[in-house]
């Protein structure tokens, strides 16, 4: 079942949920994808319709920021919890790796898929690095091909919202995969050169704090987040007065 986020269909699904949907989209015969906005992806998806109708059409559209899971409340239409892109990644590879499968990494800066891939490859290695590329090209069409030699399973798409998601709206399909995820930031974190926050600070839902206090550079990023809670207290009294009328 989807849940209407200011204009995001997500589904209501905890990790666990996510994970075996996932699974069984690896096992089958035809190309998926998966999204993970956060309110970042909210925000800007008001203002790119094809950015939100790509989010829309994905297979599974998971929340992946702690500001979709409070305003998903506070429009009193509840999510189970926050399921963590990365997270989400890291049980797919554990999937592919029951399976033998072969794994594609595109994005971040030249070098970084190929560390993440040994790191990957590292704690599974049952899975076959089938090919890696940087997420600085200005012609998408030979990524698109070489990552469709490669006969990947899985694509892990990394280069920032939206263009991972417009990417793999024109090209996913055509690269073989079973599945590609739209990740951000993910293979510098499998790579080592970004850490994730603790668990302790994830369980309070206060990853994205961690993260400013890292990066102190992305603060004009994030001081936009409010903004969405914001936006679903303004939707929720809207439609606390239409019921009264
Ligand atoms: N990136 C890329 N190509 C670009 C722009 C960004 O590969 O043209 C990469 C960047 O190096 C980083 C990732 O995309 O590894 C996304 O970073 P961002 O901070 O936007 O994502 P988040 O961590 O918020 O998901």
């Amino acid at each position: 079942m989807k849940t209407n986020v200011l204009g995001i269909a997500f589904d209501n699904l905890s990790r666990t949920q996510a994970r075996e949907a996932g699974a069984a989209m690896l096992a089958s015969d035809r190309f998926h994808y998966v999204v993970t906005p956060n309110p970042e992806f909210i925000l800007a998806s008001e203002q790119d319709p094809e950015f939100r109708d790509i989010i829309n059409r994905a297979d599974l559209v998971l929340p992946d920021g702690v500001g979709v899971v409070y305003s998903a409340r506070i429009l009193g239409t509840p999510l189970q919890e926050r399921v963590a892109g990365f997270d989400f990644a890291c049980d797919m590879l554990e999937e592919l790796d029951k399976l033998g499968g072969r794994l594609y990494l595109l994005g971040a800066k030249p070098g970084v898929a190929e560390q993440a891939g040994r790191a990957i490859l590292e704690r599974h290695p049952n899975i076959v690095v089938c090919g890696t590329h940087d997420g600085y090209f200005d012609d998408p069409v030979p990524v698109a091909r070489d990552a469709a030699e490669a006969r990947p399973d899985l694509i892990f798409v990394c280069l920032g919202a939206p263009k991972q998601e417009k990417w793999i709206a024109r090209f996913g399909n055509l690269t073989g995969a079973k599945l590609a995820i739209g990740l951000g930031g993910a293979l510098d974190v499998f790579a080592g050169n970004v850490e994730r926050a603790p668990e302790a600070w994830q369980k309070v839902g206060m990853e994205w704090a961690y993260r400013l206090m890292k990066e102190p550079k992305r603060i004009g990023r994030m001081a936009k987040l409010p903004l969405v809670l914001v936006k679903a207290v303004g939707q929720r009294a809207a439609g606390g007065r239409r019921k009264e009328r």
